[in-house]
Parts: structure tokens; sequence; C-alpha cells
């Protein structure tokens, strides 16, 4: 069983830092995603003090990946403490943008990036484009020179190492659809060096998340090692490695290999390369520093089973039906009540809409809060409003205050989105 730091019981009772739960419940209603701001800021201080402690000499740049969780206080917290950024679309740039990341900051990534946004991009001035296939590459040269730009890039390397973690969240093998094979790299950059306002800059690499071994980042950093090597025999100029995110979290009773051993793979593979080194985390920045907190709505005595049924959905928090991943259910307060075994459920109309099967938390009734644990990345970015549910708010704590850092919409918002045309 997880314990999340800054997520804890005192006499029974939860608190988020130094709130109780049941404050911001009572004032914000619920379902509410809750963000530890220190939490945050101890993972990026965790990965920058690992990376400076195994490789003094290098110059390393944390690019959190915005897609984890792009809310504009988590990114400003990040932005702060001297954070770059990992995107993925134009709108990933303008929220990194908006929240004080610098330009030359960006790395870019995204497998099928259109023309708006690498104009954009290019206007910016970020620090790199991660090019996924040579068509991509093509168009960016094409609209670099209409612009009289130079693009910074480096290709997203596939090098066919299997990450061992869920299949949906696996990229770094053959079939995956993303990077340029590693077979065909030279060729690839051979191109690179011959098109026009193209700067060949680094070589990137990104084999999935939340992985729970080093062997496999070790596999894969062997082989770009050995990529950079003979990129550079070809005549290329390669000045940056970008290893990439993946790096897992305590979800249930994984052991995560610590951050400076993950730090001391990357030396031991590339260190000596002498390339600026950048990393991508996003889960492991913001996965444990969020949870999903919601209200029991019933109890129902089934034929089999008990099921507690919530107020949050699937369409809240999704990675449970998505990829059958297990997040801890916890009673915010424990004071009162033995454990009892529950299905826990949302509720959305779909069978898939479910939490957690035969799990124990303490007896509840009508009316009770429960968190739903390390929701802190891949849990408010990925919401919809499903069944027209209003996207549960987000709350941000930082020692005794905290804030709403994203309002639950209202029903007139959702609906007045849509339009009737008077032809209907
Ligand atoms: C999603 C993603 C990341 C972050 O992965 P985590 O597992 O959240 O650390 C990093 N880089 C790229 C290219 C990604 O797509």
């Amino acid at each position: 069983m997880t314990t999340q730091k800054h997520f804890s019981h005192v006499n029974g009772k939860m608190l988020v830092e130094n709130i109780p739960l049941s404050d911001i419940a009572k004032q914000v209603g619920t379902p509410f995603y809750c963000y530890s701001n220190t939490a945050i800021s101890e993972n990026y201080k965790d990965y920058q003090q690992a990376f400076s402690t195994v490789l003094p000499d290098q110059d390393t740049l944390i690019c959190y990946a915005v897609k984890a969780n792009g809310n504009q206080a988590v990114l400003s917290t990040l932005a702060k403490l001297g954070s770059g950024a990992d995107v993925v679309s134009i709108g990933e740039i303008r929220r990194a943008r908006a929240a004080g990341i610098p330009a030359n900051k960006i790395v870019y990534s995204g497998v099928a990036k259109v023309e708006p946004e690498i104009e954009y991009a290019l206007n910016e001035g970020i620090f790199q484009f991660n090019v996924e296939s040579e068509p991509e590459l093509e168009l960016i040269s094409q609209v670099a020179t209409r612009l009289n730009k130079e693009a910074a890039i480096a290709f997203r390397i596939n090098p066919d190492v299997c990450a061992n973690t869920h299949a949906k969240i696996s990229t770094g093998k053959a079939e995956n659809k993303f990077g340029v094979p590693i077979s065909k790299a030279r060729i690839a950059y051979n191109r690179a060096a011959s098109l026009p306002n193209i700067k060949v800059q680094g070589v990137d690499v990104h084999i999935g998340s939340q992985l729970t071994q080093l062997a496999p980042f070790e596999e894969a950093y062997k082989r770009i090692a050995q990529l950079i090597i003979d990129l550079r025999s070809d005549g290329h100029n390669i000045s940056v490695v970008d290893i990439g995110g993946g790096l897992g979290i305590t979800y249930n009773d994984e052991v995560i290999p610590s951050k400076q051993a993950y730090a001391s793979i990357a030396k031991k593979q590339l260190g000596h390369l002498n390339c600026k080194i950048i990393i991508e985390p996003g889960r492991s920045l913001l996965g444990n520093a969020g949870i999903l907190v919601s209200s029991v709505v019933y109890v129902k005595t089934g034929e089999e089973r008990q099921f507690l049924i919530l107020d949050a959905g699937m369409n809240d928090m999704i990675r449970p039906s998505m990829y059958e991943a297990h997040h801890e259910i916890v009673a915010v307060d424990q004071s009162q009540t033995d454990l009892k075994t529950y299905d826990v459920v949302g509720p959305v109309c779909e069978t898939g809409d479910t939490f957690a099967k035969a799990r124990q938390v303490h007896e509840s009734k009508s009316g009770d809060l429960i968190a739903i644990m390390s929701c802190g990345a891949y849990g408010a970015v990925m919401a919809s409003t499903y069944n027209t549910r209003m996207l549960a708010p987000e709350i941000m704590v930082k020692g005794s205050d905290f804030a709403v850092v994203r309002a639950r919409p209202s029903y007139d918002e959702i609906i007045n989105a849509d339009s009737v045309p008077s032809w209907v």
C-alpha cells in the first residue's frame, strides 16, 4: 500500500499538507482534484539533485512533460523552479509560455505536428523539435525557410526496446508509431543535414511510461550512445541528448528505482559523450502529488457484493478503465469504522466505470468522502464531460493555504458551447 507524501491521516482524518480535506470539500463540493504544491516542488528538486550529484559537470535541463498535468498553477510552480517543458501540441506550447516557461527551454515532441503548430513554435523560438518522421522533417524545413528561421532538430529514435509496461503506454518498440527506426537513423540525419534552414542538434528517445525497471532505459541509452558516435563520424554535430521521461511511480506496491539510480544509468551510458542532457519527466513529478476526492452517493448491496457508488466517474479519471490501472482508494475519515470489502464504482452509464473491485475500504455511508490516490498525472488532463458531467475542479494546497486553480464550470458553459443551425 502506497503512502503519498503530504497526504496523510492524522487522528484518523486525512490532511493535504496542513489542511483537512473535509474543509476543502465543504467549500468546493465534490468531486475535485487536489494537488500538493510542496510535493511537486520536492519531486522536481529530487531530479535536480540526482542529476547534479551524479553528473556534476553536465549541463542538464528538466523539461516537464506538460501532457501529464497542464494546469497553469502546476506549470507556474515548475517554471519558478527553472523547469523547461516537453510539449506535444501548439496548445501545450501556449500553456507553457503563459506560465512563464521560456521558449528556449521548450522541446516539441509529437507524431503529427501540423503547419500552424510548426510556424508558431518557430516564431516563439523553441529550443528543439523532436522530429518523428522524414515527412515531418521536410515540412519543418519548408516552414522554417518561408519564415527565414532556423529549426534546431533532433530525431526521436525508436530504439526497438521493450519497456515492460502496459501496452498502451509503451512507445519504444519497432511496432509502435513513435519515432524513426534506429536502423534508418543515419539516413534520416544525412537527409536533415542537406535540407535548408534545419540545424541538426540532438538525438531524442522516449520508450514509454510507468517504467519500474532501469534495464530498458539502459538498453535504449546504450543504443543511442552508439548512434551518436556513428552520427558524429558521419559529420553531424550532436550536442544534445534528450533521454525522455517514463520513470514510474508507486501506485500500489511497485518498487521504483531512485532518481539517483536513474541518473547513474544516464551517466554510465551517455556521460562520456559530452552532450547537454534533457530529461522529460511527467508522471514522476506529478503522479503522487495529487489525488481525486469524491463523495459516496450510495452504498448498494448487490446479489454478491457491496458497491460503493461515488460521485466521481471514469469521465473524471479514466486510468482504471483505460489501462486497468490500480489506484489506492481510502476513506478520508477513518476514525470511526473498520475495513469492509467493496466494488468502488462511478455514476457513468458504462460497466467500465469501475475504480476497483473487491477492495478493502473503511466502512462508508452516503455522504462520506473517499480519496482516490496517485491521480496528479494523467488524471484531470484526460477528463471529459461524458454523460454531461462537469469537469472536476482542481485545487492546489501549499502549507495552510489552498486555492481553486481551475473552477468547476457551469452547465450553461457546457450547453452554450453548442449551437443549433437555423435549418434544424
Ligand atoms: C508522455 C511523454 C513523456 C512523459 O512521460 P512520463 O511517463 O509521464 O514521465 C516524456 N516525453 C514524451 C515524448 C512523452 O510523450
